[in-house]
Formats: structure tokens, sequence, C-alpha cells
């Protein structure tokens, strides 16, 4: 057969503008393109022949593993019978009414409908609309502001991207942009005071949060967005007693809740959702990735019937909703969506994810905690980070430009197993398929000590 490689590599180069990319270093072919072919439960497969153990699952996404025939055969039915319809005016598909009742079925206490979108970003977006209408139909045109949190991701749009709290989602692209805050990431190991404990710690970041909502006035804060466990931000689980302060501050101000659940919907921490794991009381809970596994793009807001019962009063008033995307519960999406959740339970992901993910974790902080550049080992359900530090007892950072994390992920994926360099810090991320087995994980922890002692042995 033709080897087309290089010709692919080419093309990738000269036409290719791929997100989250350094542009000039691959664009001049100083960075290696990985054309990706195959996959199969916990591995992918390059073009190369090169097989790796993908302990990100892509981008946390493929939740039920790679190469499940049920979803692939959902979404060719689906496509044969019905490739699309829109949704616009009361038209659904069986797929897309089918699966807003799974979703509600398994959601919080307290949910009534869902918004469907095709991203985590767009559904964000969907959040940020749904609460500014939600507050002009109450009356309260000035209650309009968003508060997120330092090192939150929430997306990569004009809204999403002010609303994300990360250095490279805003520098040079004007963000954020008003209305939103940020205030203190629930980040124990990096931002407490060495004399606080966790408590003492989550306490303060609810003091900060409740002053920053009396500063600018509470009738002008309309909602609070929050990962259960900051994702892209480091993978840090809230300290102890953190969202129960935060939602008594939110309570007292009438301030609503935004759960964003696009990493942790549907299993991550072995129960469905963060909010459950947590005891989080979310008015909206934002949804993607393990929605579908990523086998077809599909997002979603999942609104609370408080929420609900407003939005109603003001199509009332106001006539249908001004808000759609053509593409808003796709059929082929809906069809990988409900074999998803129906694999998620016949496979019984949900518990994995708890107790293989409680088994990975142990194993990881035995393999690494002693090593005298390793300051934390932490994470919950199926995420895991290990955060490397110059020195351990003064909690001292590298320099971001010596690109310690990047380093760690490469020497990981030299010995084939997938880890994510975190964006801002040192940290090397997992988040593996919630199929990921014992032994599996061992090769994980294994690969990663080695990675580990190979970089900090080499410098
Ligand atoms: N919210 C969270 C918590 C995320 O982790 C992400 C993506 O990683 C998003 C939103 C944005 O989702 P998308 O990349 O599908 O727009």
């Amino acid at each position: 057969m033709h080897d087309r490689s290089n010709e692919l590599a080419a093309w990738d180069r000269d036409h290719f503008f791929h997100p989250s990319t350094h542009m000039g270093t691959h664009a001049r072919g100083e960075t290696p393109t990985r054309v990706i072919g195959g996959g199969e439960g916990v591995y992918i497969t390059d073009t190369a022949g090169r097989t790796s153990l993908d302990a990100f699952a892509g981008l946390y996404c493929v939740n039920v593993g790679y190469g499940r025939q049920k979803i692939a055969d959902a979404i060719a039915a689906q496509a044969k019978d019905l490739a699309y319809y829109h949704a616009y005016v009361g038209h659904g598909t069986e797929a897309s009414i089918r699966l807003a009742k799974m979703i509600i079925d398994r959601a919080p206490e307290g949910m009534s409908r869902v918004y469907f979108g095709l991203s985590g970003s767009d559904a964000n977006e969907t959040n940020i609309k749904l609460i500014w209408y939600y507050n002009n139909v109450l009356g309260r045109p000035e209650k309009k502001k968003i508060i997120s949190r330092w090192r939150g991701y929430h997306g990569s749009g004009v809204m999403t991207g002010s609303l994300t709290g990360l250095d490279l989602f805003h520098n040079a692209f004007d963000l954020p942009r008003a209305p939103v805050l940020h205030t203190e990431a629930p980040y124990y190991f990096r931002r407490a005071d060495r004399s606080m404990s966790e408590e003492q710690f989550s306490q303060h970041c609810a003091d900060r949060l409740e002053e920053m909502i009396l500063a600018e006035g509470p009738d002008t804060v309309a909602a609070f967005i929050g990962e259960p466990i900051l994702g892209t931000g480091g993978i840090v689980p809230p300290p102890a007693g953190y969202w129960d302060k935060i939602q008594a501050v939110l309570r007292k101000y009438d301030v609503l809740l935004v759960a964003d659940e696009v990493v942790t919907g549907f299993g991550r921490l072995g129960t469905m959702f963060g909010s459950d794991h947590y005891g989080i009381r979310p008015d909206l809970i934002t949804i993607a990735k393990g929605l579908t596994s990523a086998y077809a793009p599909l997002s979603g807001v999942i609104v609370s019937d408080k929420v609900w019962q407003v939005l109603v009063q003001g199509s009332d008033r106001l006539g249908s909703i001004g808000h759609g995307w053509t593409y808003a519960a796709h059929p082929i999406c809906a069809a990988a969506g409900v074999a998803n959740l129906e694999l998620i339970d016949e496979m019984n992901l949900v518990k994995n994810a708890g107790e293989t993910g409680l088994y990975f974790r142990t194993e990881l902080s035995n393999a690494l905690s002693g090593h005298r550049n390793v300051g934390d080992v932490r994470g919950d359900g199926l995420l895991a980070a290990v955060e490397f530090v110059e020195d351990r007892d003064d909690r001292k950072f590298f320099d971001a430009s010596r690109k310690i994390g990047p380093q760690v992920a490469a020497a990981l994926l030299e010995r084939g197993v997938i880890g994510r360099a975190m964006p801002q810090g040192d940290i090397l991320g997992f988040a593996p398929p919630l199929c990921l087995t014992r032994e599996e994980a061992d090769i994980v922890v294994g690969r990663t000590a080695e990675a580990v002692n190979a970089v900090f042995t080499d410098r």
C-alpha cells in the first residue's frame, strides 16, 4: 500500500490550523504530527503502528473506551433512518426525546429539562443567556454579573473564555470581558496559608466570595459557576467543607449556582454526577463529554425546576425563546448518547470509576509521594494529578519556562502512556476511560514512576 504518512504530515503542516497548538513550531515541522487511526478499550493506535494507553481518555471524554460496537451501530442506524431534522418549534426524534428523559432520570434532584448543544462551550453560553433572561423575567435587570473562579475552565468562546480563569485562554484575546469576575481558586496546595486547615481555607474562599458580592452589590450578581472538582486548572478536589460554605453564601444573596459537570457528569467521580458526590444543589448543570463518550459531539444544559418555571413565565409574556443552534439535539449525536448511557449502565462503569479510581490513586501516591520533586498527588474517582515542585519542603515551584510538566508527559508518552501536562503549573493529569482495569492502572503507575525518575535524574 502507498505510504501516505509523509504526504499527510505535509498537508497537516500546511493546511490544518490545530486547536491548542503552538502555531509556529507545528507549521515549521519542529513538532511531530501524530495521525491516530484506531482505538480499542483504553488503547489508541497511530498510523505508524504505535500504540499508547490513553490515560486521559482523549480530552477526558472517551469514558466508555474506544471501539464500542454498540455506539457505532446506533450511529449508523440513525444515519440511515434519519440523519437530520431540527429541534425547533417542538420537533424531535425518538433519540433526542429518549435521551432527555434518560438524563433527567439520572440527574440530581430538582432537575426538569435538558437544552441540547454541541460543545461544553456552547452549553455554558446557553447558561449565561438563560441566567440573564431569568433575571429580566423576574424584573431584576441589574442582576447580571457572573462570578467564576481563577483556574476554572468553562470553554473557549468569548463569554466562556471569560469565565475560564486561566491565563493562556485570556492572553492577547482581550479576555475576560465584563460582566465576568473571578474569585479565589479552591486550591489548598498552592493557595492556602500554611497555618490554615482545609476547613479554614474553605472558609477563606467563602469569605472572599462574600466580600466580592458585597463590593459589587448583591443586586448586580446573578450567578456563580464552578466545576465540582477543578479540572483543566489542575485537577484539584475541593478542600473540606468548600461547597457547603460556598452554597451558604450564594443562598444568602440569591445568586444562582451553575455546576459545570462537563468532566464529572456521567460517572467520572464514581457517582453519576459530581453534584451528588460533593453535596451540590445546582440551579443549572452543564454536560458534554461523557454524555456521548465523544462518539459524537453533544452537550446540554440541565435546567432545574426553579429556573424552568421562570423561563416559562417569560415565554408566556415574550413568545418563543430566541436561542437555538441548527444542530441542537442532532439525531445522530442523540442516538450515540442513548447507546452510551445504556453502555455505562451495562458495563457498571460508575461503580468501576469509584473503585478502580481509588485503587489507581492509592497506587500512584504509593509510587510517587516520597519523591523529592513530587509536591502533591491528588484526585477523586478516575481523575488524578501529580504536581511537581523544585523543593517539597519549601513548596517552591519550578519556573514555567522550564516546562517540567510537559517534559514528564513526553517521557511518559515515550513509555507508551498518555497523560496530560495541564496548562498552568507543572501538573501531570490523568483521566482514563472509566473501563480502566487494575492491571491497566498498574501499567500507568509503573510507567509514570519511570518517567518521573528519567526526567529528574536527567536534569
Ligand atoms: N467545561 C469544562 C469543565 C470543561 O472541562 C470543558 C472542556 O474541557 C468545557 C467546559 C468546554 O467544553 P468544549 O471543549 O466541548 O467546548
